[in-house]
């Protein structure tokens, strides 16, 4: 299948367009046009090598919208116009106890990526959702409800699970203290969520200049995180903290803002390991956890959840052409609140 899209043909060079072929439908394969892709800070970490070696050339994208254009011949799951969601990973190995628990995403072989990865034959590149069509095994995509505005919910695939996900399985609920850090792309779903569950939610930014936005979404404080003693009024305050910080900073501070039995989420993935104060966390026995994305599953009940609550990103809505402006933006935290590029843009 002839797809168009825009691709970093080697790491940290600015992004070109790209065309190149997608496999045709397997039976149990949907095709789609792809409508909204949004521009994961992730995207960024792994086109400029951020986290180690990566597969080049790179079709980036993991927060894909778009409508069913072909079935396979086997698929049961849509139909041919049914608007369909794809984030973050593609396939599995179906069979080991985290994929039947449906916690693909925590996959015991690995999970296979959107992008920049092997395919489970072991030898076709994973191209992501920076493009015009997308093909996908039925199991590992959602269905997307028709009340939503599209656009904003193109980040809920990667960003929007990524928050939902944590503040589940730490239980946000009225009476808990959530604190989000950073309020990006993540952060800003974290704070929809956690108010939406009924949590007291604070944001811990480092842009006095979100304030508003952040209350206007649902936060109840809005702490400016310029320096760490100015947070020490607020030590030992939270039961959930998460941390979707995209560059390196000083966890310590942020510790000592749980309380007695507080957890502490680090979902941001700068690339460096933390450093850990030991003290910190035997004191009020607090803990450190990781959380990454959502399976398919959950993926599915966020969605339906944002169609409940009226919940999507807020969006700069780009074209293809503006993809490398929109990296330079994001790294400088310089987005309301996601990037989200037209794939009609792609043409
Ligand atoms: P983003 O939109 O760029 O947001 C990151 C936020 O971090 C910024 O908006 C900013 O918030 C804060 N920040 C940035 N630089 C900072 C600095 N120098 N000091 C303090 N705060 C700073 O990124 P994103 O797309 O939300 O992704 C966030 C991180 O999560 C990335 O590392 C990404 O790779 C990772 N991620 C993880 C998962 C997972 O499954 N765990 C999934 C997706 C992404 P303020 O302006 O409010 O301070
Ligand atoms: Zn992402
Ligand atoms: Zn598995």
């Amino acid at each position: 299948m002839k797809t168009k899209g825009y691709a970093v043909l080697k790491a940290k060079e600015p992004l070109v367009a790209f065309d190149f072929e997608r496999r045709s439908l397997r039976p149990r394969d949907v095709a789609l046009e792809i409508l909204y892709s949004g521009i994961c800070h992730s995207d960024i970490h792994q086109a400029r090598e951020e986290w180690g070696p990566a597969i080049f050339p790179m079709v980036p994208g993991h927060e894909i919208v778009g409508k069913v254009i072909e079935i396979g011949s086997q698929v049961s799951k849509f139909k041919v116009g049914d608007l369909i969601g794809v984030g973050v990973f593609v396939d599995s190995c179906r069979k080991c106890s985290s994929c039947l628990k449906g916690l693909e995403q925590y996959c015991v072989e690995g999970m296979t990526g959107t992008y920049n990865a092997m395919e489970r034959d072991g030898k076709t590149v994973a191209l992501g959702g920076y493009s015009d069509k997308f093909v996908i095994d039925e199991d590992y995509a959602v269905h997307i409800p028709d009340n939503l505005d599209l656009p904003g919910v193109a980040p809920l695939m990667c960003a929007g699970i990524t928050l939902y996900s944590p503040l589940k399985n730490w239980q946000a609920a009225p009476r808990k203290k959530v604190a989000v850090m950073g309020l990006g792309g993540l952060g800003h779903m974290g704070v929809k969520f956690a108010h939406a569950l009924g949590a007291e939610v604070t944001v811990l930014s480092h842009s006095a200049t979100k304030e508003s936005d952040a209350k206007g979404m649902g936060a109840d404080h809005f702490i400016v995180t310029k320096d760490a003693k100015d947070l020490r009024h607020l030590h030992k305050s939270f039961d959930l903290i998460l941390n979707t910080v995209s560059a390196d900073i000083e966890l310590d501070p942020y510790l000592q803002l749980l309380k007695l039995d507080g957890t502490l989420v680090v979902i941001g993935l700068p690339g460096k390991p933390y450093s850990l104060n030991v003290g910190t966390i035997l004191d009020q026995r607090r803990s450190v956890a990781g959380s990454m994305i959502g399976g398919i599953a959950q993926l599915q009940e966020m969605i339906n959840f944002c169609a409940k609550h009226q919940i999507t990103s807020d969006v700069e809505v780009i074209t293809a052409d503006y993809i490398n402006q929109a990296y330079e933006r994001t790294v400088k935290s310089d987005v309301k609140y996601r990037f989200v590029i037209d794939a009609k843009s792609f043409n």
